[in-house]
Parts: structure tokens; C-alpha cells; sequence
């Protein structure tokens, strides 16, 4: 038996669009080439990104394209007792601080130091708040990130990859103090507890994996392998997602659906006539492509 659990964790902003089936379809495919587990996870946590009814239409597609997950899919916002004592584990641990700075505070700041925030860019948390609050009243939680933050990992189609997470985003932050827990605890917390082996999603988000196994460096918990698959662009060359405003994806033609999702895969044409038979040589194919 393998011991290969890889997962798909769709945030329910939205229904899936053209681009987030790739991610899905690539994580399933992996998992049947190793002869593993599919697991799907609702990374429902931020209350206001998640759409009424979202989750449901989700889960409605992948069950009619056949990706169907081996276990009841969980959700993040049930799940935050888990993050909770992962928090506690890393403040008894002094690896974790009280914040009491707003975003626009920490932008006047990095003004004043002569690094104003660029448009768009990741801000560097300037470490304001690591050696006491000064009485300001505390807005989150942050991981003090420490000494030793150079991460250098391999993403199975990106190759070498390298990161030092305390030059790129400093010290980031774990929960908001409105309640939300940040999607890299969460995440990393899940992958630990579902015991996910390999990871598989889209390449928008492989800058975040550094800072995810550097908190699994500090919780001592196992890393992942990674594979982050390639983004669809719409006309204008830009990411196909829900805030550009990607479709949602018509699944009455499953067979249709599922071949342009693997043409973005780079998977091979072929001579299935059903979606089961399509999904099947599909993940013939990727094996050859990606496990062998
Ligand atoms: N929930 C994230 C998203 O929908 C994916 C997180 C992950 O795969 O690590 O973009």
C-alpha cells in the first residue's frame, strides 16, 4: 500500500473556473499515479473571501468531472482548536509575539527607514513589535522568525528553489487578532495533521512555501513534497481567477473539460470516450510523465 495522501484545498470564494481545476486535476492525477489517497480540505478561514453556497458547487463539479475525494472532505473553520495549540506550541517556544501595528503603521514605517512598500509586493513586517508592544493593544499574532530562515527546497517541476523568509517577509503573521487564522499556520497544520505527503497546487503559490516549511522546521513537523503546476492566463496574459473574473467551469461536458485542463498539464492526447476511461489514461500518462 502507498503511503502517497496528497490533497486539493480550494478556498470557496467561489464556484471552480478554468484554472483551479488544473490544480485540481494535477493533485488527483498524482495521488492515483502513486497509487494514493486524495484528500479535498475547504480552506474556508477567511470569513469574508468564502461565498454562500461555493463549497457546495465545488465539490459538485469535482464529483461530476469523477474526482472523487477517498475521505469527507474536512473545513478550516472547524478545525481551530488544531492551530490554536500549534500557536501555543510556538509561544512556549518564544517563536511567536503579539502585534499591535496596523498596515498602514507598518507602511509609514518602512517609508521612514527608506523601503516604502511597493505596490502589490510583499511587506516586510520591519519587527516593530518583537520586543514588546509599547501599549499598543495587540492585533495579531506574528512568528518571530528567528536566525536561520534561508530555505533552499525542490519543486518537482520548478527545480531548485530558495528563499530566506526573514529578508522576504519577515516575521508573518499566524492569526488576526479579529479571530482569522492565517492561511500558512493553517496550512502547514493541516498538511501535518491529514498527513499529506505531497503537495500539489498552483504555481501563484509556491513564493509561500518557504515560509511553510520553515514553520514546519519550528512545529517539528515532516515536509511535503512540492509540485506547483502552471498557471492559465486569460487574453490579456493575466492569472485566470475569481477576482479577475474567470467563469465558473460548465461541467455538463466532462470529457471536453478535463482534456483542456490536462492541455495546460502538457498531458498527451488520447482515445477515451468516457471521463472515467479519460481520467484512467490520464493518470497513465502522468505517471510516466512525473513519477518514473
Ligand atoms: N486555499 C488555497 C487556494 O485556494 C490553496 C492552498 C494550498 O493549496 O496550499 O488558493
Amino acid at each position: 500500500m502507498s503511503t502517497y495522501v496528497g490533497r486539493f484545498a480550494p478556498t470557496p470564494s467561489g464556484a471552480l473556473h478554468a484554472g483551479s481545476l488544473v490544480a485540481a486535476l494535477a493533485s488527483w492525477l498524482d495521488a492515483r499515479a502513486h497509487g494514493g489517497r486524495w484528500l479535498v480540505r475547504i480552506e474556508d478561514m477567511d470569513g469574508p473571501r468564502t461565498a454562500p453556497g461555493a463549497e457546495a458547487e465545488v465539490l459538485r463539479q469535482l464529483q461530476a468531472l469523477g474526482l472523487v475525494p477517498d475521505e469527507t472532505p474536512v473545513r478550516q473553520s472547524e478545525r481551530g482548536a488544531l492551530y490554536a495549540n500549534a500557536l501555543q506550541a510556538l509561544r512556549d517556544a518564544d517563536r511567536a509575539y503579539p502585534c499591535g501595528c496596523t498596515r498602514r503603521e507598518i507602511e509609514t514605517e518602512l517609508a521612514a527607514m527608506g523601503q516604502p512598500a511597493q505596490r502589490g509586493a510583499e511587506v516586510v513586517y520591519p519587527g516593530t513589535c518583537r520586543n514588546g508592544l509599547n501599549g499598543k493593544p495587540a492585533r495579531a499574532w506574528r512568528l518571530r522568525c528567528g536566525d536561520q530562515t534561508n530555505v533552499a527546497w525542490h519543486d518537482r517541476r520548478l527545480g531548485a528553489q530558495q528563499q530566506d523568509v526573514t529578508h522576504a517577509v519577515g516575521d508573518f503573521v499566524l492569526q488576526r487578532a479579529d479571530g482569522p487564522w492565517a492561511y500558512q499556520l493553517a496550512v502547514v497544520v493541516d498538511d501535518a495533521a491529514q498527513g499529506i505527503t505531497h503537495v500539489v497546487r498552483g504555481e501563484d503559490l509556491a513564493d509561500n512555501t518557504a515560509r511553510q516549511i520553515h514553520l514546519q522546521r519550528l512545529l517539528g513537523v515532516p515536509t511535503p513534497i512540492y509540485l506547483h503546476t502552471p498557471l492559465v492566463l486569460d487574453a490579456r496574459g493575466q492569472k485566470l481567477s475569481k477576482s479577475n473574473g474567470a467563469p465558473a467551469l460548465d461541467v455538463r461536458d466532462a470529457l471536453t473539460v478535463l482534456r483542456k485542463a490536462a492541455l495546460a498539464l502538457g498531458l498527451a492526447a488520447d482515445s477515451a470516450t468516457t471521463p472515467a476511461q479519460w481520467l484512467q489514461q490520464a493518470a497513465a500518462a502522468w505517471r510516466v510523465r512525473w513519477t518514473v
